[in-house]
């Protein structure tokens, strides 16, 4: 190991992304194919954060037959090896939000779904976690009484008109339900910032149509009615209309 190879760049549990970190431990395992020009090099790193101290591990994999292909200013063909990176702890892991267990009275299916989707983002599955938000929102506006039927462009239609999504947050989940197609169909594994911003949608979303409406409609009888002037029928009808 190289001395400028001490401090390198890592996804750090606490910071995250692209995190200068000391090489406190490394392995370096490499194979190579006994007839054939293909052969792989695993790094694995344990790290040391230097905002933070905190100790986590880095897996480094380059495989020969994985290459990105560029052309310079002169045309010539460039090279590149990609390297793939996984963690532990994972950067996707994301904590539970405390209205989690309170979905078990909304729908069990709903609640299981997405404890599904955090096991995913806990152990780095990110193409799983995906397509899993993607079932988990599915599944939430089939409780909204939305046609399962329908394709998920119609379903958003649907939400927006009833009043259930605003216009920015329409275009924001069209793009979880194309990054779920994507994953399931063509194999596109999703970073974990895009992961982190898909899954802030699904919370976001049941949280406002399943927990939030229900403490509102348990905070109503809790409101003093207002004094009225009117008739105690007439104001009855008024806060009907509330
Ligand atoms: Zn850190």
């Amino acid at each position: 190991m190289h001395a400028e190879e001490k401090i390198i760049k890592g996804h750090c549990p606490e910071c995250g992304s692209v995190k200068n970190a000391d090489i406190v431990g490394a392995h370096e395992h490499e194979w190579r194919h006994e007839d054939e020009s293909i052969w792989s090099q695993i790094d694995y790193r344990i790290l040391k954060c230097r905002g933070c101290d905190s100790i986590y591990f880095q897996r480094a994999e380059v495989f020969s037959e994985n290459v990105n292909y560029s052309y310079d200013a002169d045309g010539e063909t460039q090279y590149e090896y990609e390297v793939t990176y996984s963690y532990w702890p994972s950067p996707l892991k994301r904590p539970r939000p405390s209205w989690l267990g309170d979905l078990v009275s909304v729908d069990l299916d709903l609640f299981s779904i997405l404890n599904e989707v955090y096991s995913g983002l806990d152990n780095d599955l990110a193409i799983l976690s995906a397509t899993g938000m993607r079932t988990a929102f599915d599944r939430a506006t089939e409780l909204l009484d939305i046609d399962p039927a329908k394709t998920f462009q119609q379903k958003l239609e649907d939400l927006f008109a009833a009043g259930m999504v605003g216009a920015a947050e329409k275009n924001t989940l069209a793009v979880l339900a194309d990054a779920g197609g994507a994953a399931a169909h063509r194999g596109w594994k999703p970073d974990p910032r895009q992961l982190a911003t898909m899954m802030d949608i699904v919370e976001a979303f049941c949280h406002r149509n399943f927990i939030l409406v229900s403490q509102v409609d348990k905070l109503k009888p809790h409101i003093p009615a207002k004094q009225k002037r009117r008739p105690a029928s007439k104001s009855a009808q008024n806060l009907g209309n509330l």
